[in-house]
């Protein structure tokens, strides 16, 4: 089970995603759920790599995006790295705009 940091905008408890598929090779559908029983809300949500932060040293010429630009590294220096448990969880799922450099390739589940 992942967390992340998906807050649930009706009670504001985690939400945890309860399975994902891979649409794309930079996009995954992922259905939450959020975690507090009495809410229970579920939603349908969409994990996309958007832009480039720094360059594979593996790269696959057929994976192409753009080069983030200062703005959106900036941002990426900004935001919490996620908590490690969940750079571990299985699914292989990334939070939009949480990749930070330190951050391992992503990887996608070529499902
Ligand atoms: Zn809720």
């Amino acid at each position: 089970m992942s967390t992340y940091k998906l807050v649930c905008p009706h009670c504001k408890s985690r939400m945890r995603i309860r399975t994902s598929e891979g649409r794309h090779i930079f996009l995954r559908v992922a259905y939450l759920q959020c975690t507090t029983e009495a809410c229970g809300w579920s939603v349908r949500a969409e994990f996309e790599m958007t832009h480039e932060l720094s360059p594979s040293g593996m790269p696959d010429p057929a994976v192409r995006l753009p080069c983030a630009g200062g703005e959106l590294r900036q941002a990426a220096l900004r935001a919490e790295p996620a908590p490690s448990s969940s750079l571990s969880e299985k699914r292989g799922v990334r939070r939009k705009g949480n990749a930070a450099s330190a951050s391992p390739a992503p990887q996608l589940n070529k499902a």
